[in-house]
């Protein structure tokens, strides 16, 4: 089988290799509020940006979150489950006054870092926090 180019290593670690050759530090899986249990796979802390690389299956990538056919509702609740958790992280950092950047595993890594840069940018700018979502491709 032909792998796909984003299967290649495991999609947290090219993120992050991409990330520090631009020379950007940053803490790998933490929790941006320690009381809240919630953990990042980036984390700039200073600059209060959170970035989590979704896995396309567990959290129901429309271009590749297909379910199994066997223990559909299974699947269906558990996947439908992760996707609410997700949307609630968001919520719940950005109250805090996080910026949260996701990207899918699929998201291209030069995608991936704009949107960290910009999620940096945003947040020395002072602008509200929010969540920045990878473009589906
Ligand atoms: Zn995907």
């Amino acid at each position: 089988m032909r792998s796909n180019k984003w299967r290649d290593t495991k999609p947290e670690l090219r993120l992050r290799s991409a990330l520090h050759r631009q020379g950007l530090r940053y803490r790998v899986s933490a929790r941006p509020v320690p009381t809240l249990r919630r953990t990042a796979d980036v984390l700039f802390t200073k600059d209060k940006v959170a970035v989590f690389v979704d896995g396309c299956y567990w959290h129901g990538c429309p271009s590749h979150g297909s379910m199994p056919s066997s223990n559909r509702d299974f699947w269906v609740a558990k996947i439908e489950g992760n996707k609410r958790r997700d949307a609630e992280t968001d919520r719940l950092l950005v109250e805090q006054g996080w910026f949260v950047v996701r990207v899918w595993e699929h998201t291209p890594i030069e995608d991936a870092v704009v949107l960290v840069r910009l999620g940096l940018e945003e947040s020395r700018s002072h602008r509200s926090p929010r969540a920045i979502r990878g473009a589906v491709r």
